[in-house]
């Protein structure tokens, strides 16, 4: 039987103890050590999964003949003749990548050595509710397969991260795509024909940050993703944290000014009101038609319409005070709701990522600055903020893990995606 086999969603959920099942899943425990590890020896595997070196041989002929694996030259000799390394043939299979966001989609493909192997497509599309956004995004998808001429049996799954509130149990959405009461993952099999794994945007970028970035490794993690929303992904205790439902992370939504502004989510003053990315740009707009003097109006040649805030962090750079204040502002604002996160769970890393993090020390000394001023210095001295060196690329780099560790682990949705500490 091929390997392939295995990778058929849900088809095969137990190793069996005899026969053609338990090879498939020795097979696939080697497909993972060697995505992990890149290059092994037979005896190196044969310690790893406890079979003999006349059996890892003979798997090893069978992957090979497969097309899973091939020979990668010699390694170090311990005395004898040097041992041949093997490793995953980086394009037998490929991970779609879809990045789903509020205001536009990302799509790139990665081979098994996780490298793109195309430019990121980027389509500008208002997310809404109507049933045309899912045809939109087929096509789109469908013409980077085509453009990349890529055989869809070679996909091993396609990873997609999604804003707002996805109830991890039933794999609904019910903010944005909501597509009604058929889980995520079918209503996208249906679409695409390949299988699919989901995720919350948010905790894709926590992934790939697990996987990828600065988080590698590290047990304890806040990463904040400051975008058109303010979203946030734990990782605590070396683990993805999802919370009863799925629905942790809803950072944004914590009240930051009583009486404040109506927020998306129908309360009031909520932090995203006043730091997010939309808060920013709404009180740059709003400034600047009331005749407030800045550098962004020349940017964007007094079509107000036009500023969105890389333009806004772009004036900041050149040194317009007034985009370096309302960025400092901002900066404030998510000091005071953090101050409350290190207290609470003494994280050993914050990153700072999403579109905001193009604004480099201009958001995090302010950041830094205030959680001196809110926090308790034994506890924050623990806590070292970053902005994201992934940037932009953390959650279309999270789908990888999303993929991997779901066909890793056989479970269905995902509710346990861990694992991400790579050997
Ligand atoms: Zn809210």
């Amino acid at each position: 039987m091929h390997l392939s086999k295995l990778f058929e969603k849900n088809k095969i959920s137990s190793p069996g103890k005899t026969g053609k099942i338990k090879n498939l899943f020795l097979k696939k425990q080697i497909f993972s050590i060697l995505y992990h590890n890149e290059r092994k020896t037979i005896a190196d595997l044969c310690i790893h999964v406890g079979i003999s070196i006349p059996s890892m041989t003979r798997i090893m002929h069978e992957l090979m003949d497969e097309g899973w694996v091939s020979e990668l030259g010699t390694g170090e000799s311990s005395g004898g003749r040097r041992p041949m390394l093997y490793g995953l043939n980086p394009t037998v299979r490929y991970i779609l990548g879809i990045e789903i966001t509020r205001k536009y989609t990302r799509i790139n493909a990665f081979n098994l050595q996780n490298k793109a192997i195309g430019n990121t497509l980027r389509i500008d599309t208002e997310l809404d509710n109507a049933p045309g956004t899912l045809i939109e995004l087929k096509s789109h998808i469908d013409q980077y397969i085509e453009k990349y001429n890529l055989d869809k049996k070679n996909i091993l799954g396609a990873g997609i991260s999604i804003p707002g509130l996805i109830d991890k149990k039933s794999n609904i959405s019910y903010t944005y795509p909501n597509l009604g009461q058929k889980p995520l993952d079918v209503i996208f099999e249906d679409l695409l024909k390949i299988p699919v794994y989901t995720e919350h945007d948010t905790k894709a970028m926590a992934l790939g940050e697990s996987w990828f970035g600065l988080a590698r490794n590290r047990s304890d993690v806040l990463c904040l993703n400051v975008g058109s929303g303010i979203g946030l992904g734990m990782i605590i205790n070396g683990k993805l944290y999802q919370g009863f439902s799925g629905f942790s992370g809803e950072f944004g939504h914590i009240q930051m000014v009583p009486d404040g502004e109506l927020c998306e989510c129908g309360k009031i003053g909520c932090l995203e009101t006043v730091a997010s990315g939309s808060a920013i740009v709404a009180k740059v707009k709003q400034m600047i038609e009331s005749g407030t003097n800045s550098v962004i109006r020349k940017l964007v040649d007094d079509k107000i319409d036009n500023i969105k805030l890389p333009v806004i962090i772009k004036a900041a750079h050149h040194g317009d005070q007034f985009a370096i204040e309302l960025i400092e502002e901002s900066g404030d604002y998510l000091a005071r709701g953090l101050a409350s996160l290190i207290h609470l769970l003494n994280p050993e890393m914050i990153i700072i990522g999403g579109d905001i993090a193009a604004a480099e020390n201009l958001i995090l000394d302010p950041i830094k600055q205030k959680l001196n001023k809110y926090t308790i210095g034994r506890i924050r001295q623990d806590a070292g903020i970053f902005i994201s060196e992934l940037k932009e690329h953390a959650v279309l780099m999270g789908t990888i893990p999303v993929v991997m560790n779901r066909i890793f682990s056989d479970e269905p949705y995902g509710n346990n995606i861990q694992s991400f500490n790579k050997s």
